[in-house]
């Protein structure tokens, strides 16, 4: 999508720090981590959010949880780490372009909302 600044970051027009990528995922760094470690990780395919996931594309989300242990074992989080999706306007999701927040590197907050 042309407007969508995570299909920018897979296209390369706008630049990320990528950890992993592959020809269905890429994870990068978020410009604001919540965390001392705090990686998005997305479909290349513009799925726009949880709500949109279906049985055609549902391989993109799927592959991106084959690849979490490997992403995460790169980046050290080998005592844990929280994967949290914000989907549409409750959840606060601020890019429409579906994304997995890993976030790790200490203790985190008990708390989920
Ligand atoms: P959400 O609120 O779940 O939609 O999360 C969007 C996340 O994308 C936020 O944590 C932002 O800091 C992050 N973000 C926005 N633009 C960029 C960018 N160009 N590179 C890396 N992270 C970004």
């Amino acid at each position: 999508m042309s407007d969508c600044i995570f299909c920018k970051i897979v296209d390369g027009s706008i630049p990320s720090k990528k950890v992993y990528e592959d020809e269905k995922i890429l994870a990068f760094y978020d410009l604001e981590p919540q965390a001392p470690v705090h990686v998005l990780v997305i479909p290349k395919e513009h799925i726009c959010c949880a709500d949109a996931v279906n049985e055609e594309n549902v391989g993109n989300i799927a592959h991106i949880f084959t690849k979490i242990p490997e992403i995460t074992k790169s980046l050290g989080l080998t005592n844990g780490y929280r994967i949290v999706n914000n989907c549409g306007e409750d959840g606060c999701q601020s890019v429409k372009h579906m994304h997995f927040h890993i976030l790790g590197g200490k203790k985190l907050n008990g708390t989920m909302a």
